[in-house]
């Protein structure tokens, strides 16, 4: 809730307003369920949706040989649903 206030509703990347729509981005899982709001994110879906390929792009270098080979559109069946 803060992280959405703190970025006035609007996606931090684009800008475009999202009212309670948005979703909230984890920089870090460091501090899960306990985090600061700086290690948070608002984004629109579509900035999102770019964050997590960025974030599976970083990660394929050290992420096993089996969660490699699943292909990008899958990575949010691999996130359990109450990550956001
Ligand atoms: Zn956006
Ligand atoms: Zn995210």
């Amino acid at each position: 809730m803060i992280v959405m206030v703190r970025a006035e509703f609007k996606c931090v990347e684009c800008d475009i307003y999202l009212g309670m729509g948005g979703d909230c981005h984890h920089l870090t899982y460091e501090h899960f369920g306990n985090e600061s709001p700086h290690e948070l994110q608002y984004l629109c879906r579509e900035c999102h949706s770019v964050k997590h390929i960025l974030k599976y792009n970083e990660l394929t270098e050290t992420w096993s040989d089996s969660i490699r080979s699943f292909p990008v559109t899958n990575l949010d069946e691999l996130t359990p649903s109450y990550l956001p």
